[in-house]
């Protein structure tokens, strides 16, 4: 595929080839983000102004707006500098003013000769008893009334643009713009009632009436959906290109792993035992596995992984676990390696603290294929580890991990299946535009047993009281987390806030009795702060944001956050996931500085209200938008102009199942919907995805 098709020149023409756009409005439109008429075209109204003819003003309430016929009357020209310039015109049964401020007379006498008819439209307000309107927004002949459209788009204006600039230009955009063959599934755009995609331009531009703004009309719904086909197409199409990178088909055999089941004090969740077969159907066969696996904080994410490596080992492969942080991989060692030896199987750890003659023998380990498991930190993926035949890859906790890092694995060696594990759940819809290029498993089930989390919010002013129900929760026996604020995006103040609370609660508690572990902190001594607290020597572990992942002390009931108020809606879920995992009964408390912000409390109320991270998630999607909840920068996320994916998480969702079966039929985009599909990708400027094809 050598370009641009032609068909879609006009679109992506320079904007002053549009009706009114000179040099210097094309630019003013450019650093706004409007650099073709493509781009102009997909700048949908926002809101609409109810233009339609009436008789008279009569029975209009003012402020609003009202388009009528009037009779052009006397004109009173201010009579000092400053006053207002004023027409007197009739309607069919009122009279009122035309009141213009600075505005100098010959042109109104022009705009407005007495005695003559016009039609005149604007908003009508009520001023010393007098009926008015200021400067309306239309004067035109009776002969023109055509040019007031009966409802008139309102564009999102840049500086240096009128509305009615945006109007003509659009208008001449979609006079340019061609019929293109069409790329949605016919049964659905039959189903949804869908125009062309030329009629739904026209249609989107020129609304009838408020409900024609709705992301639902038809026209709109059809485009937002050609945004999300094309974004979906062009993850599919990665999907694909990552697929056919080839691994190998591991059939697992169930030997390993219902030894270990066998073991366990537990039974799976069902959530569990579905995720753990969809991952065996893809290890068995020769496509390579992107696999997500989305469960919220305790879902037992972790057995679900070790099913998935104790099925390459039966294969004969080996696999590998990295986990964002030194202490996350030892305690992924210490819970593993019981069932790794109970199975008769080999699992090491390798992180940044390995080093000399006892690396080295790893490493040749690792080649020689004697150990079958390896977890630890990112320094498993260094470039002097070599694997015999390493097989699957699976990454814990990946939101601490960049996207970048994702790819490296596929670097590593011949393709490997991949298991990314999220403890971050995130709306469907942002998970499908997020991850859309992988396959996604949902732990939507948690072990049983658990006691709810209590969680209250409590004024950082009322500290002294918190801190005396923490001494006494201590004296009986209970443990405690004590989060410190991100006061800034800065570990140094971070850990000075911590080291600060330490040494009060250590006063207050008792020497001995409290722990600190930050970032800062060398990790030995991490490490050694933290196996107190695990062993029970310390009771209080006061803490930087490093507890928020995966860390799992079943003893500890007690979670402080300071200064709540500061920490996203997930941090805090993540957080407050730290407890509750043992039988007795947890608490939460949020800790706040007054006062809090209405959307503040209402943030921390919802985590009041619900322990379940998906509805969290879905009420953060609604308070702050799609980018603010995952970080659009990296999280990939495209930016739509005209879909919504706070609103069309549905339509999400059929786009992927709708792209991904155009592929499947045909892989290479050829057949007629094919090549518009290909025209959609062009248009949708997804050159990245047009690469891809190529490829294939
Ligand atoms: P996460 O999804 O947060 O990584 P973990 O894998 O750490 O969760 O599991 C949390 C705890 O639940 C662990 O102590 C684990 O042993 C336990 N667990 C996992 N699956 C089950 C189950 N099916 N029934 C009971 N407990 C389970
Ligand atoms: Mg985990």
């Amino acid at each position: 595929m050598s370009g641009r098709p032609e068909i879609l020149f006009p679109l992506f023409a320079g904007l002053t080839k549009l009706d009114g756009i000179g040099p210097k409005t094309a630019q003013t439109l450019e650093h706004a983000g409007v650099v073709t008429p493509r781009d102009m075209l997909m700048t949908l109204p926002v809101s609409g102004v109810d233009r339609h003819r009436r008789a008279s003003i009569r029975d209009v309430v003012p402020p609003a707006v009202a388009t009528v016929e009037v009779t052009i009357g006397e004109h009173h020209p201010p009579r000092t500098r400053g006053r207002p310039y004023r027409v007197h015109v009739e309607d069919a049964q009122s009279s009122f003013q035309l009141v213009f401020f600075h505005a100098r007379g010959d042109y109104l006498q022009k705009l407005l000769p007495t005695g003559q008819r016009r039609i005149v439209s604007g908003k009508v307000e009520i001023f010393d008893g007098i009926a008015q309107i200021v400067h309306p927004d239309h004067v035109v002949p009776v002969a023109e009334a055509e040019d007031i459209p009966a409802f008139e788009p309102v564009y999102p204006l840049h500086a240096g643009i009128t509305q009615k600039a945006m109007w003509k230009a659009t208008r001449s955009a979609l006079t340019d713009a061609p019929g293109l063959a069409e790329w949605i599934d016919p049964n659905l755009k039959k189903r949804e009632g869908w125009p062309d995609w030329h009629a739904a331009m026209a249609l989107a531009h020129a609304p009838q009436a408020t409900s024609d703004l709705s992301p639902h009309a038809q026209a709109r719904a059809r485009l937002a959906y050609d945004e999300l086909l094309a974004h979906q197409l062009t993850l599919a199409l990665a999907r694909a290109a990552s697929r056919r990178a080839t691994g190998v088909a591991s059939a697992p055999t169930g030997v390993l792993s219902n030894k270990v089941l066998a073991a366990l004090p537990y039974k799976p969740t069902n959530a569990q035992t579905r995720a753990i077969s969809e991952i065996a159907a893809d290890l068995k066969t020769p496509l390579k596995m992107n696999r997500l696996l989305q469960g919220d904080v305790g879902s037992g994410k972790t057995l679900v992984a070790l099913m998935a490596l104790l099925g390459v080992v039966e294969a004969g492969g080996q696999g590998v676990m990295m986990a964002p942080t030194e202490i996350l991989a030892r305690q992924h060692l210490d819970g593993l390696r019981p069932l790794a030896e109970n199975a008769g199987i080999t699992l090491e750890v390798l992180t940044g603290r390995d080093k000399g003659a006892a690396r080295a023998a790893k490493l040749k380990a690792l080649a020689w294929g004697d150990i079958h498991i390896l977890v630890g930190t990112h320094a498993v993926f260094q470039k002097d580890i070599v694997f015999n035949d390493l097989r699957l890859a699976v990454i814990d906790e990946q939101h601490r991990f960049g996207v970048a890092q994702r790819m490296e694995l596929g670097a590593k060696g011949r393709a490997v299946d991949v298991l990314v594990m999220t403890a971050t759940p995130i709306p469907r819809s942002l998970a499908l535009a997020q991850y859309g290029d992988m396959d996604v498993s949902v732990l939507d089930e948690k072990p049983p047993g658990r006691p709810p989390v209590q969680t209250a919010l409590v004024s950082i002013a009322r500290m002294d009281e918190v801190v005396e129900k923490l001494r006494k929760a201590v004296a009986d026996g209970r443990q405690a987390y004590w989060v410190c604020p991100l006061v800034e995006e800065s570990e140094v103040v971070d850990m000075t806030a911590a080291e600060e609370r330490f040494k009060r609660l250590r006063a207050t508690l008792g020497e001995g009795v409290v722990g600190l572990v930050h970032g800062q902190m060398p990790p030995a001594d991490k490490d050694a702060a933290m196996a107190r607290f695990v062993a029970g020597e310390t009771k209080v572990l006061v803490a930087t944001t490093v507890i928020e992942v995966g860390v799992n002390v079943p003893n500890a009931s007690i979670m402080m956050v300071e200064h709540a108020d500061r920490f996203g809606l997930a941090q805090l879920h993540q957080l407050r996931g730290r407890v509750g995992r043992g039988t007795a009964a947890s608490t939460c408390l949020l800790l706040y500085q007054s006062p809090l912000s209405e959307s503040g409390r209402r943030r921390l109320e919802i985590l009041r209200e619900t322990e379940d991270g998906f509805a969290i998630s879905e009420e953060d999607l609604a308070m702050r938008g799609a980018g603010d909840v995952i970080g659009t920068a990296q999280s990939g996320l495209p930016r739509f102009r005209i879909a919504d994916l706070e609103r069309q998480a549905a339509q999400m969702a059929v786009a992927q199942t709708d792209a991904r079966a155009l592929l499947a039929d045909d892989p290479k985009l050829e057949s007629d919907r094919g090549q518009a599909a290909r025209t959609l990708l062009w248009l949708m400027e997804q050159d990245k995805a047009i690469r891809l094809i190529s490829v294939g």
